[in-house]
């Protein structure tokens, strides 16, 4: 059984959320030696089974449209693949891989065409190996794709792929709380600020326990919104539906399948065994309830299937073995991460908006939030771009590239 209630009275630093993003801020946080301070990591529920984390495709790519974004992604690769000497060489760690299958993107207009061309200019800056595609070329190292109506595709095949996330979140959660970091099941309801309301002095817990912080850190996924309103802070992330299925074939492909966005939005992958994983959502894509995971299984039959069979004609003949609805903690503002302290309660840290791109990002969200919590300053990567005065300001930093 967790525990519920909190050893101290109060923490330096206090996580609320305790999925990959709290457990990796955690454990960088244990990795700065200027920094032995009391870490509390609260979660509402430490089963963790409606989590982004849990119901995500665990897929890391370099191709996205901003430099940053593709330098994060660079350091989860380098992170993942040396995750045992990261670990400080404990030889319980495993040995971790990326599966480079890579990401196709299949662009059928010209407009996609001309982003997909500029991504690449954008990805070869940062060091990535994305590669443009005309449809005899897909079609010559793919024969299983129907290109008909295709102009453009564009796929790396470094570092892009499936990674095995939840041992990483388990290995920062284990190696945190052997480091001394609490971790209790508990759900944050409420803050108080001073009176003149620039830092937060306490969070108080479902429980009744009311734990002062020097810091608090909304690792809250979903949730973000809920958490900053307790702060008296408005955040533009909501909880956003998206479906998985796992499907088998009955004549599997002859080669691994990269992950495929389909002009469509469908997306299909690769699972090993003759299974494949697809995601879609509806083409309406309301904020929904936080609890709410029911499946539309009108949307496999009506939709996702059919662009399955058109794009891979042999995935006419599949059998679904198991499906799930999981939420996108979606930043309505511009897709793209929220972090740094609040512009006026300036102990009050965002880890949030990760619109379905979090997995990968964590190991530099995690080190970079530990850095500004004990440095005041990113020390590795400068990730500043994302800090939340962009959201007051107006000023967008647009990921084109969200699945
Ligand atoms: C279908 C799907 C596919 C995805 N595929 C990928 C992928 O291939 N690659 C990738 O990089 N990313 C992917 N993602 C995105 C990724 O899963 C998320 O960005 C990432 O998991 C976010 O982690 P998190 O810790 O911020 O949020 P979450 O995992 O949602 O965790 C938030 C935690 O906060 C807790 N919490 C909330 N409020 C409170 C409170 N008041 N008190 C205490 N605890 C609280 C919750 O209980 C929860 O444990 C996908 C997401 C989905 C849904």
């Amino acid at each position: 059984m967790p525990l519920t209630k909190p050893l101290s009275e109060n923490y330096d630093v206090i996580i609320i959320g305790g999925a990959i993003m709290g457990a990796s801020t955690a454990w960088f946080l244990t990795e700065q030696p200027d920094f032995d301070g009391r870490v509390l990591v609260v979660d509402r529920d430490m089963s963790y089974e409606n989590t982004s984390t849990m119901h995500a495709n665990s897929c890391m790519r370099q191709q996205f449209s901003t430099e940053l974004n593709v330098r994060i992604s660079q350091f989860a690769a380098d992170f993942v693949k040396n995750l045992r000497n990261y670990m400080g060489g404990d030889s319980r760690v495993p040995d971790l891989s990326i599966q480079s299958f890579g990401y196709m993107y299949l662009a059928d207009t010209q407009a996609f065409a001309d982003v997909l061309r500029a991504c690449q200019t954008v990805q070869h800056r940062a060091g990535a190996a994305t590669q443009l595609m005309s449809a005899e070329e897909i079609k010559a190292a793919y024969p299983f794709y129907n290109v008909d109506d295709i102009l453009l595709g564009s796929i790396n095949h470094v570092d892009e792929g499936y990674w095995d996330a939840i041992a990483v979140f388990d290995w920062w959660r284990r190696s945190a709380r052997e480091r001394g970091v609490e971790f209790i099941e508990n759900e944050a309801v409420a803050m108080t600020k001073t009176a003149a309301g620039d830092r937060v002095q306490s969070v108080t817990l479902a429980s009744g326990d009311v734990v002062s912080c020097g810091q608090v850190v909304n690792a809250s996924g979903p949730r973000a919104t809920r958490t900053s309103q307790m702060a008296g802070i408005v955040l533009p992330v909501e909880p956003r539906k998206r479906y998985s299925w796992v499907f088998s074939a009955q004549t599997p492909l002859d080669r691994p399948l990269p992950l495929t966005i389909d002009p469509s939005g469908v997306h299909v992958r690769e699972n090993g065994g003759g299974t494949y994983q697809a995601g879609a959502h509806s083409d309406v894509d309301p904020a929904v309830d936080y609890d709410d995971f029911t499946m539309d299984h009108a949307i496999w039959q009506d939709h996702v299937w059919p662009v399955l069979a058109t794009r891979i004609p042999q995935f006419e003949a599949i059998k679904v073995q198991t499906e799930w609805a999981g939420h996108y903690a979606m930043n309505t503002f511009d897709h793209n991460a929220i972090m740094g302290a609040h512009t006026e309660v300036e102990n009050f840290f965002f880890l949030n908006g990760f619109s379905g791109h979090g997995l990968q990002q964590s190991p530099a969200m995690g080190r970079g939030t530990a850095e500004l919590l004990v440095h005041g300053a990113y020390q590795t990567l400068d990730m500043s771009e994302f800090n939340y005065d962009r959201i007051p300001a107006g000023r967008k930093i647009v990921e084109t590239a969200v699945i």
